[in-house]
């Protein structure tokens, strides 16, 4: 086996987590190597970006290259139930930051951020799978296994996971936790969308719930070039009833929701067939060790809904990087106070909108006209990806918050409909 140069920071995985824990040590001095088990380009889901995710990257100069891409411009969020409408503009947000994102594929976007790791003094390294981890010693060692099978020993003074769903080091060393959710499930894929709806606007997603079930939804998510990303999430066990191939699966479920079955009618595949991913919400014992740290989804993933995953990705790299940056400058660091519960102010603020999106109260709060104009900019802001503004009062513990307001607005519904007492 090789025994490689050692390195001050070791990063699993060269998706945005990864990327940019790598331009960040980078550009605090340290000497970096990502260790990538795929071969960039490669797909990923989760093409919907938050505007918090361009100012993270601005953070790690990587947002030029970003925005030279001619990715799909984005400036909001539509939601949509039968005849109920609303759009979420970023614009509206109550805080400071980007009032844009962008809809992206993937498999572009997560090179672009690879390359620009690699431009600032990463060593990149693809299709090397990390197999094994020992962080016994001083320095923590890693065994990658290249695609002809050839194994390498690497040493270094920090790891950071960022392995996504390959969630490396809570199997290695046993840190997986139950997760919140239930296990639910996506069927999706690449169309040529060919929508002729002069209404439709390109430039948000579309979040469309399903009539019937309320905790069944779509995505709907335009690119340049006249294509677009399809999906539906739903519990499992629903999905799971519906019979054929996934490809028959999802469109049986899009012609169930009217404006998905009219906007897509002309719509043409890319892809020889649709795709799954089922039961993704994760969770760990702990975000932290002596030396190392999960980033992204290798630590925590919540739901798709709200377009948080990537967000909280580069969220997590921005914590943790400078304070690994002086841990090894011999400076001491409180990984859970300065790292894990900064981070989990955000991912506790998407819990809570997650939490009452599927149990209806949030959506009684979008649709209502009874909402104040206040709470709209609110959830504007959160919605941006600004999970993390601590002046924003529906940020932090927000569930119980969104359901107290639903309430209130389903009351005052409810007696605006009274008859009259004579
Ligand atoms: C159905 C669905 C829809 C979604 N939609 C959105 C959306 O619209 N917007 C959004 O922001 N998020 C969305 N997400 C979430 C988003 O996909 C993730 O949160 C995001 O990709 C996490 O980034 P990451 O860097 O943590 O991991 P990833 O992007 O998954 O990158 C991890 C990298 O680690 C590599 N790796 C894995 N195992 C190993 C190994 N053994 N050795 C070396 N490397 C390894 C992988 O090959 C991969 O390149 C969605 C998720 C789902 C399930």
């Amino acid at each position: 086996m090789n025994t490689e140069a050692p390195v001050d920071v070791l990063v699993i995985g060269a998706g945005p987590a990864g990327a940019m824990a790598a331009a960040l040590s980078r550009r605090n001095g340290l000497s970096v190597r990502v260790l990538e088990k795929t071969r960039f380009p490669r797909f990923s889901i989760g093409e919907s970006m938050l505007p918090q995710s361009l100012t993270l990257l601005e953070e790690a100069g990587m947002l030029e290259a970003v925005e030279k891409a001619g990715f799909q411009f984005k400036d909001g969020a539509q939601i949509v139930r039968e005849d109920r409408k609303v759009d979420f503009v970023f614009s509206m947000k109550t805080c400071a930051g980007h009032p844009y994102a962008y809809q992206v594929t993937r498999a572009d976007f997560d090179h672009i951020l690879a390359n620009e790791a690699e431009r600032q003094g990463a060593e990149v390294r693809y299709e090397q799978d990390i197999i094994a981890a020992d962080f016994s010693g001083d320095t923590a060692l890693l065994t990658a296994r290249d695609a002809a099978g050839r194994e390498s020993r690497h040493s270094a003074r920090f790891v950071f996971d960022a392995s996504g769903f390959g969630r490396i080091l809570p199997r290695l060393l046993q840190l997986d936790a139950p997760a919140d959710f239930p296990v639910r499930a996506s069927l999706f894929i690449h169309v040529e969308d060919h929508i002729e709806d002069a209404a439709f606007d390109r430039n948000k997603i579309r979040v469309a719930v399903h009539p019937v079930h309320g905790d069944v939804w779509y995505w709907l998510i335009p690119f340049s070039e006249g294509r677009a990303s399809i999906g539906v999430v739903a519990e499992d066990a629903f999905l799971q009833k519906y019979p054929g191939d996934l490809t028959e699966r999802l469109m049986a479920l899009v012609a169930e929701e009217p404006g998905m079955k009219r906007m897509l009618r002309n719509a043409k595949p890319i892809w020889p067939s649709a795709r799954e991913i089922r039961g993704y919400a994760t969770a760990v014992s702990s975000l932290h060790g002596r030396n190392f740290a999960l980033l992204g989804n290798a630590g925590k993933f919540l739901d798709p809904v709200f377009s948080s995953g990537v967000t909280i990705a580069l969220k997590s790299a921005s914590l943790a990087a400078p304070l690994a940056h002086r841990q090894l400058q011999g400076g001491t660091v409180d990984w859970e106070k300065e790292f894990a519960e900064p981070l989990m102010l955000g991912v506790d603020t998407f819990k809570g909108y997650v939490e009452t999106w599927y149990e209806g109260a949030l959506q009684t709060v979008m649709f209502s006209d009874n909402r104040p104009p206040r709470v709209y900019e609110l959830l504007c802001s959160v919605l941006a990806g600004y999970a993390w503004d601590t002046e924003n009062p529906y940020v932090g513990k927000s569930g119980r918050r969104l359901r107290a307001l639903a309430q209130t607005l389903r009351n005052r519904e409810a007696s605006d409909q009274a008859p009259p007492v004579r």
